[in-house]
């Protein structure tokens, strides 16, 4: 098959050359012992910070690389086929910074970025416990004192939650206006009243760790709020749909994962007296794995390109993050299926993959709701 990164140029094979070497090195000895014990390993986080994977994202004028949506991918790809729980911890700062990137004034971009420049971590806070696909649905408040807000709510299943030191907050500062009532904050972890509540023992990407963080009358000034009052939920939304790709990405990378086991495995397993691979039965899985993922890979450039390009639509956005993740489900199946009882066993590292593509169709809104963003983008007059 034709190399899938052939087209790519020179520098991004030079930063997917690095982040390879990186992981092999740094991440691969430890992925057993973070998905055993259900870790984030902060000190790989702190080596990675050094080739400036942690301000990959951040525009130049800030400090950071600011690389294009397409050779983030790259990265997060590489990550992903290594460990998919620390390109999601790794991540997640980027998804706390998107809404501050969109909407914020250029002290609070300044002030994020020299945060997570500093090797420091940031977490997104949307979800709270009585539904998160309904995310407009706020009840967590902000209400306005003098010139300052009072925050109090419980987020949860927050990524980094236990680890970040920087929360963007989505909180309802008029219940009356429903989604165009809430505002967006940020919110430092040392506020008082800010805690990290409980830890979820999860079935995958246990690299990366998850956990409610509860507000509690925690006193903000006004120049924390993100963008102007009630903008926060289209802010929240609009960081989503530019941010997918980048997780999108890392389930390519755990397909290619699951591709490059099951080939290697397949021409060594010997059963019947011949190598597994010269059964037809065999060939179709691996083909069907090859060809989804080929597919996966082009949906998740195009919509990075598309971003980069300025053209950011949900439909597409929607349909890439859905179909991406669905395939993974099919592709780490089959996956197990090559394997057969080694497959299924922890000894292998493609039950784990299996484990860690799940998220995909849950997480940044469940694949029902991307479905339902589709249909109404194909259904508007
Ligand atoms: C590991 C992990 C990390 C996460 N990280 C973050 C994070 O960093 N920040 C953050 O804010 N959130 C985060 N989340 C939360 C995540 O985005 C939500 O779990 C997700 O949006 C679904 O919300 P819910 O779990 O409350 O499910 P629910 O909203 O309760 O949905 C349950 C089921 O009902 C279906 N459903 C709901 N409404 C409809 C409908 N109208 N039509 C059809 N079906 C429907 C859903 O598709 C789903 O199958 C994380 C979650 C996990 C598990």
């Amino acid at each position: 098959m034709i190399n899938p990164y052939h087209l790519l140029n020179e520098e991004q094979l030079e930063i997917q050359a690095l982040v390879r070497e990186f992981c092999e090195k740094y991440v691969r000895p430890i992925v057993k012992e973070c998905d055993e014990k259900s870790y984030f390993p902060m000190d790989v986080y702190e080596k990675i910070c050094d080739l400036g994977i942690n301000g990959m994202y951040i525009p130049e004028e800030f400090g950071g690389l600011g690389l294009d949506l397409k050779t983030q991918c790259i990265v997060r790809e590489e990550i992903g086929k290594v460990d998919p729980g620390f390109s999601i911890g790794v991540g997640a700062s980027s998804l706390a910074f998107t809404p501050v990137l969109l909407a914020g004034t250029d002290k609070q971009k300044q002030m994020y970025a020299d945060h997570i420049l500093n090797k420091g971590l940031a977490s997104y806070c949307l979800t709270e416990p009585d539904g998160g696909s309904d995310a407009a649905h706020q009840r967590t408040t902000a209400k306005k004192v003098g010139n300052e807000y009072v925050i109090n709510g419980a987020k949860c299943f927050i990524t980094n939650g236990p680890v970040s030191t920087l929360y963007t907050v989505f909180a309802s500062t008029d219940k009356e206006l429903g989604a165009k009532g809430v505002s967006a904050f940020i919110v430092e972890r040392d506020r008082k009243g800010v805690s990290v509540g409980k830890h979820e023992d999860k079935l995958g990407i246990r690299s990366s760790e998850t956990s409610d963080v509860i507000f509690e009358d925690v006193v903000v000034p006004a120049e924390n709020l993100v963008g102007k009052e009630g903008e926060g939920f289209k802010i929240a939304m609009n960081t989503l749909n530019r941010t997918r790709p980048l997780g999108n990405a890392t389930v390519v990378g755990i397909m290619q994962a699951c591709i490059d086991y099951s080939v290697e495995y397949a021409k060594q397993r010997v059963v019947f007296g011949k190598p597994i691979s010269k059964f037809q039965a065999v060939q179709f899985m691996l083909a069907d794995m090859e060809m989804k993922t080929i597919a996966a890979r082009q949906m998740c450039w195009y919509v990075a390109e598309l971003i980069t390009n300025g053209i950011t639509d949900p439909g597409i956005g929607a349909a890439t993050k859905c179909f991406v993740s669905d395939l993974a489900q099919a592709v780490t199946t089959d996956a197990v299926q090559i394997l057969g009882g080694y497959g299924y066993s922890r000894e292998y590292p493609v039950e784990k993959l299996m484990r860690d593509a799940k998220i995909f169709q849950i997480f940044e809104g469940t694949n029902q709701i991307q479905r339902m963003t589709i249909a109404n983008a194909m259904l508007k007059d």
